[in-house]
């Protein structure tokens, strides 16, 4: 026996079953009129083309099946299927790329490319709320990555230094362990300032390197300081960036290992399945099964549109 060998990875009906104990916590639910009293499973049957999964509400008369207002909703792909795939994507730690999902999957490269970014979608975070409001720890730094080809360089110094690479922006609150990234279009202080005031609680004890654009955070926050890795230091006691480095190294290995190209229009998706892996890691309490039980739970709500993912274009 292992993981793999489940049987909601290889037979469809346990595969429904698996995802409705998940997104179906209380029962059964009509997404259509939000019924719950009279629901009654319809029996699949591929003669009559009654497909697999399938509910029908007394209340509103309609058909349903778990996938419906999700983000594997109008997905053809068997859902055992997607479910190995979650698995895949959640348990590695640098990611698996769409090619790899293809090959191992054995389906087309288009559908694992579109599946992943389902999955992508499931694992984004809604968490809003300001790190570091109990007094704690903020560590708060940015990576450069790829290549943003709709900067042209500054006069001779072709492609050097980081003006021309995708900006990503970190904080990690180092009391919950949880990272929260995004992508930005420039290192300003004048730019940065108010992402950090809307992710950060004013009580926070933000630490940074001597980077010029975090000078003034004192102004915003209870408390502010700095490592000086320009001149050789790591860190003083709790005064450190240690964490948000970690964190970092894993996401530029991820990428480059596993993803090679990404434009940016994808690489916000991309930075939240990182994000997502970081927060629910072994050290936060979550084990290789809990973590594709969080993505799935993350299914509900959201949807991914052919168009939104730009596949068409
Ligand atoms: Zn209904």
């Amino acid at each position: 026996m292992s993981v793999l060998s489940k049987p909601y990875f290889h037979d469809e009906e346990a595969a429904f079953r698996y995802l409705e104990s998940i997104v179906w916590t209380d029962g059964a639910t009509c997404p259509h009129c939000g019924g719950v009293d009279r629901i009654t499973k319809v029996k699949a049957n591929p003669e009559k083309r009654i497909r697999v999964g399938l509910w029908r509400c007394g209340d509103c008369k309609k058909q349903f099946t778990v996938k419906v207002r999700t983000v594997f909703e109008h997905m053809r792909l068997p859902l055992h299927k997607a479910l190995q795939a979650v698995y895949l994507m959640t348990s590695s730690k640098k990611g698996v790329s769409a090619h790899q999902l293809h090959r191992v999957l054995e389906i087309t490269y288009k559908t694992a490319w579109f599946l992943s970014h389902r999955i992508r979608e499931s694992m984004r975070s809604g968490d809003l709320a300001p790190m570091g409001g109990d007094g704690g720890i903020v560590e708060i730094d940015e990576t450069f990555i790829g290549h943003d080809r709709t900067i042209k360089p500054k006069g001779d110094k072709k492609g050097r230094g980081f003006h021309h690479k995708y900006k990503v922006l970190s904080l990690v609150d180092r009391n919950t362990g949880r990272a929260r990234s995004m992508v930005v279009d420039s290192l300003r202080a004048a730019d940065l300032t108010p992402i950090l005031q809307a992710n950060i609680d004013y009580e926070a004890f933000v630490v940074t390197d001597e980077a010029g654009q975090y000078r003034f955070l004192d102004q915003h926050f209870a408390q502010h300081d700095f490592v000086s890795h320009g001149r050789g230091e790591y860190g003083r006691g709790q005064i450190h960036t240690n964490t948000i480095e970690g964190y970092f190294s894993i996401f530029k290995r991820g990428m480059k290992g596993v993803y090679q190209h990404c434009g940016k229009k994808h690489l916000h998706r991309y930075v939240s399945e990182f994000e997502f892996r970081y927060n629910n890691r072994e050290a936060n309490g979550f084990n290789d099964r809990d973590r594709s039980r969080e993505a799935l739970r993350g299914i509900v709500g959201k949807r991914l549109t052919y168009s939104s993912t730009g596949l068409e274009a």
